[in-house]
């Protein structure tokens, strides 16, 4: 069988688009052939059928709805799928213009990949979208990243371990390279971003890269960036208009991002200190989900942003600050100040569809009220000193003019797309309403003229209506049919089950009236609508800037609202090593208490400075030390975001990094195991750690053997000491490490505090100086219900391992260590009965289980 011409012009599309499924339009479909149904009815779970033949073997096909589309080509890009969606470019009818047996023609107009969505649907409102760029040159990494649905466009230079931190730091949705970059597999290898392979014939010489890009951004601005960073925006550039998505006119060159500027924070201690998720994956239970209280969509992703890239510069976190102060000290303000952001749209990302998907009259609605808020709220601040806004004339002007021309043309609540008309206000034109009148005329004649007919007929049901196939009709009971066709002036139309519908002359005729007044008020509409867009176009910069004020005002005043609401303080801040803290709470472990009901979060100070820079701290399992190390951590992090911190005092020396290693977090997927992907992170710490650097440490060298696991940490210890020189929190369950102290001045010994009462361990949670005075796992596990003779049997090889260390003959267990043990048992649970407040009977069952447990 031969191939039929529309397989062929499927197959000629489909050999340039081979890295996406192909959505290729036919009528109210969308259809998939070959290897792409294969893997769309997959991944959508919808059924694979065949149509026709190619080379003697059956196509395969499946094919979703046109109309419903848009939830299927979203789960295929949340599978990490990208879809090229190929439209029918005329109408059967202008095909058959060409020719008898032409067929339509079709192209694709826009190939939709994670990193360059668009569309509300397939976005995260809350998170940017990014696309990043990787190009190697000259030994170092450049990088370029853009969010299209929102604007946002930066770039930095790198060395391999920066670059490492910056890809978890944004985390693109889609990363891409130039093909055959062998750097590229190492980087592969560490995270677990997909990369899409560009293939370039391009030769990377500085000269031809800005001859490509001029045509895009200003020439003498480029002349000014280096090589590496031309490469990884000319990236962008290609893949953009490889996707059919470029309007890159309306981009200025990206921001250069300088990542000394910014808080070096590598994945894993990013992961470990639950800045966005907890371990478990849950957001609520994140240092973002306990702060992001803001009130609009831009505020969000702005502090998402900005929670995972704190400052490292006293300028620009003092700055951050006062804004927090001012909103804190005026709290009826701060309210105020968050009722109206809370009815900002969501600018940022209505500009972008407005510029890369056309006119459509919701979003410059949301512009029209977005540009509404932005004045009340400017009104609202102007007394205040940090915090009110100033853009300028020039940029006022532009919006102001803009936005009375919104005002008098776009209707409240319009409807989403520009189909259906009605979302310019007839006011707004003499014409349209000219147009407008006509219609409503000629829609009153028709329903004059259903009276009129159903008095001369004598049929009272007789009911005009309306539908696409026929146009307007007047309809009754089947029973009326002979009585109606009776009438010269009505001709048949159409008989269904129960009713039977007519049309007349003079009805055709007001029809036409009504639609032509409907098209020409619609064409007149869509002009308008266009000509407003075009409008908005021209001052997109000014709407950017607009955006980014509000997101800044919301995150500045959310700080404020959630110093205050929780009792937080300002943080003294300076460049020196300090990190001095009283009262530090955990924002996180608070919460979750108080929402438990449990006793209060119990505040902790902590106080390192270079004279006194390692604190070592010990206590049993459950006692509160990670809780103490990652509440530091976020202390610091909160604070050079310009935010108020969980304490009663801080003063706080800036960190340039920040390093942790917490808990178990395995690797399996990529074959490592727990203690090597532990080391793995201790060895990153010890090799860039300084002094202008933070960090924590849980239990490192617990993966191992005792003595292994203690020489390592030990080693770690005098490492920090006499070259790393950071600011560290230390836990550990090996007592033997509180022995530095003695000899090393820069480390103090704290524990925290347990008591034992009765047969029970209390918990106070209070970090207090000194060591601790056991581990008390033997403890635990008997409250945890382990048989008697296991306990009696531990205990006795505790105290042998302790006198004599690990020696396989000596810690063998004689009988006598069993009695001894056991002896020592009968004898605490003696001591511990009080003879006045007990029964015979409960001393009679104590005694029997004292008998059947020894
Ligand atoms: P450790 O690291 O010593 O095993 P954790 O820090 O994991 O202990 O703390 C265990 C639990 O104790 C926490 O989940 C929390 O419920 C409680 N906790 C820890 N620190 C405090 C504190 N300062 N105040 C009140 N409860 C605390």
């Amino acid at each position: 069988m031969q191939t039929t011409p529309v397989i062929q012009q499927y197959l000629e599309i489909k050999a340039s688009h081979q890295e996406a499924l192909l959505f290729f339009r036919m009528g109210d479909f969308y259809e998939l052939f070959f290897s792409d149904a294969e893997i769309a009815s997959d991944a959508l779970n919808i059924i694979l059928t065949k149509r026709g033949q190619h080379k003697g073997k059956d196509i395969p096909m499946c094919g979703v709805p046109f109309h419903s589309a848009e939830g299927y080509i979203k789960t295929l890009l949340d599978k990490n799928m990208k879809v090229a969606i190929c439209e029918q470019l005329e109408t059967p009818k202008e095909a058959k213009k060409r020719g008898y047996k032409e067929i339509v023609k079709r192209d694709v107009v826009r190939i939709i990949t994670p990193g360059t969505k668009l569309e509300e649907s397939f976005l995260v409102q809350k998170e940017n979208n990014i696309l990043m760029a990787l190009f190697f040159f000259d030994k170092t990494w450049a990088s370029c990243w853009i969010d299209i649905s929102t604007g946002l466009f930066k770039s930095t230079i790198s060395n391999e371990s920066q670059l490492l931190s910056l890809i978890d730091q944004i985390s693109p949705k889609e990363t891409i390279s130039y093909t055959n970059k062998k750097e590229l597999s190492i980087l592969k290898s560490y995270t677990p971003i997909e990369i899409t392979w560009l293939e370039s014939k391009k030769n990377f010489s500085r000269d031809i890269l800005i001859d490509y890009l001029s045509s895009f951004f200003d020439p003498e601005r480029l002349q000014k960036l280096n090589t590496g960073l031309l490469g990884s925006i000319s990236l962008i550039v290609e893949y953009l208009k490889k996707n059919k998505n470029l309007f890159l006119d309306h981009f200025d060159i990206p921001e250069q991002v300088e990542l000394s500027n910014i808080m070096t924070i590598d994945p894993s201690t990013r992961k470990n200190l639950e800045i966005n998720t907890s371990l478990d994956g849950e957001k609520n239970l994140s240092l973002l989900g306990v702060v992001d209280k803001t009130c609009s969509l831009l505020g969000s992703r702005l502090l998402k942003r900005r929670i995972n890239a704190p400052s490292t510069q006293i300028d620009q976190i003092l700055k951050w600050q006062k804004k927090t102060a001012e909103f804190y000290n005026d709290f009826q303000l701060t309210e105020q100040v968050r009722a109206l952001i809370s009815k900002f749209p969501d600018t940022e990302r209505s500009l972008s569809r407005l510029i890369r998907l056309g006119p459509n009259p919701r979003d410059l609605f949301s512009l029209k009220i977005g540009m509404n808020l932005f004045f009340e709220l400017k009104e609202m601040l102007i007394h205040l000193e940090e915090n009110s806004i100033n853009p300028g004339n020039f940029f006022e002007d532009n919006i102001k003019k803009v936005l009375r021309e919104l005002e008098l043309a776009i209707k409240e609540d319009p409807p989403l797309t520009m189909k259906e008309g009605g979302f310019i206000k007839e006011s707004f034109s003499d014409e349209l309403h000219e147009f407008r009148l006509i219609e409503k005329k000629a829609y009153s004649d028709l329903l004059e003229m259903q009276t009129k007919y159903s008095q001369k007929t004598g049929i009272k049901s007789l009911k005009l209506k309306y539908n696409n196939v026929l146009g307007y009709f007047f309809e009754t009971p089947i029973s009326h049919k002979d009585k109606l066709l009776e009438e010269k002036e009505f001709f048949h139309r159409q008989t269904t089950a129960n009713t039977v519908r007519i049309k007349s002359i003079s009805l055709d005729q007001l029809e036409k009236t009504t639609f032509s007044a409907r098209n020409n008020a619609l064409e007149l509409e869509i002009k308008i609508l266009e000509a407003l867009h075009q409008k908005v176009i021209e001052i997109s910069r000014d709407i950017i800037i607009l955006s980014k004020k509000i997101a800044s005002l919301d995150v500045c005043s959310t700080l404020g609202f959630i110093a205050e609401m929780h009792n937080w303080c300002r943080p003294l801040i300076d460049n020196s090593k300090d990190f001095i803290i009283k009262d530090g709470r955990h924002s996180v472990v608070e919460k979750t208490i108080f929402t438990k009901s449990l006793n209060a979060f119990v505040p902790n100070d902590c106080s390192l400075s270079t004279d006194e820079h390692l604190w070592l701290i010990t206590g049993p399992n459950m006692a509160g030390k990670s809780t103490f190390l990652r509440q530091n951590a976020h202390i610091i992090i909160l604070a050079q975001i310009g935010s108020y911190v969980p304490a009663k005092q801080a003063k706080i020396g800036i960190a340039s990094k920040l390093f942790s290693r917490i808990g178990a977090s395995d690797n399996i997927s990529k074959g490592q195991s727990t203690f090597m992907v532990e080391m793995l992170e201790t060895s990153n710490i010890i090799k860039n750690a300084d002094d202008k650097s933070f960090i924590i440490l849980d239990e490192i060298g617990r993966g191992t053997s005792t003595f292994d696991g203690l020489a390592i940490a030990w080693a770690i210890i005098e490492k920090i000491l006499r070259s790393n020189k950071s600011r560290t929190l230390f836990a550990t369950h090996y007592h033997e490490l509180t022995e530095i102290e003695k000899t090393n001045s820069k480390v103090k010994n704290v524990s925290c505090e347990i008591k034992e009462w009765n047969d029970e361990i209390i918990y106070s949670y209070k970090v207090v100086e000194g060591k601790s005075k056991g581990s008390l796992g033997i403890k635990v596990a008997e409250l945890a219900g382990f048989p008697g003779d296991v306990i009696v049997e531990a205990k006795a090889l505790l105290g042998k391992l302790q006198s004599k260390g690990v020696n396989q003959e000596d810690i063998h267990l004689k009988e006598e260590d069993f009695e001894k043990e056991r002896l020592i048992r009968v004898k605490n649970k003696l001591e511990n009965i009080d003879l006045d407040s007990i029964t015979p009977l409960e001393a009679l069952n104590i005694l029997q289980k004292l008998k059947s447990e020894n």
